[in-house]
């Protein structure tokens, strides 16, 4: 083997060192390449909840993906750019506090998940070295002929460091081929001393070959770095541990018995840092620490350190580390951590993100839904579970009102709507952002907003509750008032304080008049036949109010407009008793309060329409109600007749209205039978009624 070149010419340091000049493989660190990976994709303007926010697409990709976290997404991206750009953020963690089940632990697992597959790109892929021949070379025993790079070192870190001098190193990097303002530009954000371990083999071979380092060269091997989850590698996760057993070791690793008795003493090879969590992501990885201060305090300590420091150390040898840092923690446990105050250092070393409950119930809406319809369903005999096209509504509004807080500012529904960009009558996103703002100075994290109420996790167990429920494996369909029954059972089980469990269960109450309105207009739209049926009166009714207003409006009252959505004009007769009848509902009794109301709509349309020509006014419930209402008297004299006509179907007439609905129901409305007959029962019962 003597005199004959190892290691292959696309392998060599060099090789790879031409690669980076040519722009074909990159150098770059964790913060650099995760700030690429989220700018690369793109980033929107959009207005949430009354505010201007960013909304970066890298986060919104796939079946399963961040749905809201507005701010929290925006301060990580931040936190990155700026640990990216050299900034004090290179120097913390980035940690995420909040309630149980917010979403914490998904965020990270989707940001190292993408990460690895953004570094498996062949443009992206990542590289280490290893030492080989040292048998050879160094004279070393055949089971440690090849050392890898205990920390998966960037093979431009050697370049960098290849002699004591950095000039000399400079000089040769230049001579290369990078220009003065790239090594320069490489030397201030990048450069960082060799590993102990890298070091003593890289100047025993220099040692050995007189300088020569060409000679040393052969004997360094480029590779990537391997990246299988299961190792740990490029992202590791590292969870807080059961009390006892947990050790320094599990982060940092420990001395290995093996090569104590195969390498030379003063060998820092001796040490096998792979053991520990930190080293397999030491180059340019992320670490996660999931339920960091669940941790020993001492442990907690050593965490901190490195953080600082951004570097491994055993018996006095230091290996400098390149690792994006993010750590979860539960409110309690964080809380409980800072009270000492021996631990100041976390506020020092830490960007603290506090990460509220989703309170937009249209987004938990689709968050819903990841739960409810990730899977086909089955019964415990393994038929088809259908689900009732109300649930994730009910469910949604269910969890996101316990979420909000108690304000004399605004009622609970007015809150919820105007948190989902809704409107809620006279009430405008102000005084939220005022409600919001009042409950986020408070220095007691708790209290802020959606930090309170029925996280994600308790709702996917109400859904297994009512999955397991003796009434859905009958039926064969998850109906959505059962889930109600179902969100009491977790408050009861799950919610330790009993004013939490007075508040969150007369939300639920709430929920389910909400609920109650869906139902009543869905089931007009199966009386008239017509999934659309309410929705084209509410227009009716907006249109009506607009065209009382228009100019060209002749003695027929006969109104010409444009439709917003498609475009046509479209003549429409101003009915002066529907829009009586339905101001009258709504308890409008004066011409002042009507014409108020009138103003109201017409501003709502100005401001919506124009943003959005399919805005509906189906968040309106007070309108929606009101027309419901008068529909159903004018059509069927009142909804207590309905009633009558449902609830009696001995009747033939009686029987034939139920059935065509029923018709409509499965085949228009996404019903089952069962979920169907129980609505209409439902319908008919005078529960929830507001
Ligand atoms: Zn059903």
């Amino acid at each position: 083997m003597t005199g004959k070149t190892l290691v292959a010419e696309n392998e060599r340091l060099f090789f790879h060192v031409q690669e980076v000049i040519q722009g074909r493989r990159r150098f770059e660190n964790a913060a650099q390449g995760v700030s690429r990976m989220i700018l690369e994709k793109g980033v929107e303007k959009k207005i949430h909840a009354g505010r201007t926010v960013y909304d970066f697409t890298f986060f919104r990709e796939g079946r399963k993906h961040l749905v809201g976290w507005y701010d929290e997404i925006n301060d990580f991206v931040h936190f990155v750019k700026d640990a990216a750009e050299g900034g004090s953020a290179a120097e913390l963690a980035f940690v995420l506090v909040g309630e149980p089940g917010n979403g914490k632990t998904f965020f990270v697992d989707y940001v190292c998940e993408k990460y690895r597959r953004f570094l498996a790109r062949p443009e992206n892929l990542k590289y280490t070295f290893k030492f080989i021949g040292l048998n050879e070379a160094l004279g070393y025993d055949n089971k440690v002929a090849e050392l890898y790079s205990l920390t998966f070192e960037d093979p431009m870190i050697l370049a960098m460091n290849m002699f004591e001098d950095p000039n000399e190193s400079k000089t040769m990097l230049s001579k290369v081929g990078f220009s003065d303002k790239d090594i320069e530009t490489m030397y201030a954000r990048q450069r960082r001393p060799l590993g102990a371990s890298t070091e003593y083999l890289w100047f025993e071979l220099m040692a050995r070959f007189g300088g020569d380092v060409n000679k040393c060269l052969e004997h360094v091997q480029i590779v990537p770095v391997p990246m299988r989850e299961s190792l740990g590698t490029v992202t590791g996760k590292y969870s807080a541990k059961d009390k006892i057993t947990s050790s320094s070791v599990d982060l940092l690793g420990e001395e290995s018995l093996q090569y104590l008795l195969l390498l030379p003493l003063k060998d820092p090879n001796k040490f096998d840092l792979q053991r520990g969590a930190l080293a397999r992501v030491a180059g340019s990885g992320i670490s996660f620490w999931d339920e960091w201060f669940r941790n020993k305090k001492d442990l907690v300590q050593i965490a901190l350190q490195v953080i600082q420091n951004r570097n491994i150390e055993r018996d006095g040898f230091i290996w400098p580390i390149d690792v994006l840092i993010i750590a979860t923690s539960n409110n309690d446990a964080f809380n409980q951590f800072v009270s000492d105050k021996d631990e100041a250092p976390i506020h020092d070393r830490c960007r603290i993100c506090y990460v509220a409950h989703n309170t937009d119930y249209k987004l938990q809406m689709e968050l819903t839904s990841f739960v409810v319809g990730s899977q086909k369903r089955t019964t415990i005999l393994g038929e088809g579970m259908h689900q009732d096209p109300n649930l994730n509504y009910a469910v949604s509004v269910g969890v996101v009102l316990t979420r909000l807080l108690t304000s004399e500012k605004l009622t609970s529904v007015e809150m919820m709507k105007l948190a989902a960009g809704e409107t809620a009558g006279e009430k405008g996103i102000k005084t939220l952002r005022e409600v919001v703002d009042t409950a986020n100075a408070s220095p007691d994290v708790t209290k802020r907003w959606g930090q309170g109420g029925i996280g994600h996790r308790n709702l996917g167990k109400a859904i297994q509750i009512l999955g397991a429920m003796h009434e859905s494996n009958e039926g064969k369909c998850l109906f959505a008032k059962d889930v109600f029954k179902a969100l009491e059972r977790i408050i009861l089980d799950y919610v330790p304080e009993a004013a939490d469990r007075d508040k969150y269960l007369k939300d639920l109450k709430t929920a389910r008049k909400l609920y109650r309105e869906q139902v009543r207009t869905a089931i007009f739209n199966a009386y008239r036949d017509d999934p659309q049926a309410i929705r084209k009166d509410v227009m009716a009714y907006v249109n009506m109010v607009i065209g009382t207003d228009a100019e060209n409006l002749g003695p027929d009252k006969l109104w010409k407009y444009k439709d917003p959505q498609t475009g046509e004009i479209k003549p429409l007769k101003i009915d002066t008793a529907y829009v009586d009848s339905v101001e009258n509902r709504m308890g409008l009794s004066s011409n002042e309060r009507r014409e108020s109301f009138r103003n109201t709509i017409r501003k709502i349309y100005g401001q919506k329409v124009s943003v959005d020509p399919n805005y509906d006014f189906m968040d309106n419930q007070p309108l929606i109600k009101a027309v419901v209402d008068v529909r159903l008297d004018s059509d069927v004299a009142g909804a207590g007749s309905l009633i009558g006509v449902l609830a009696n179907l001995t009747n033939e007439e009686n029987m034939r209205i139920h059935n065509r609905m029923v018709g409509t129901m499965l085949k228009k409305l996404g019903y089952c039978l069962t979920c169907a007959k129980k609505t209409i029962e439902y319908f008919c019962e005078k529960d929830d009624e507001s």
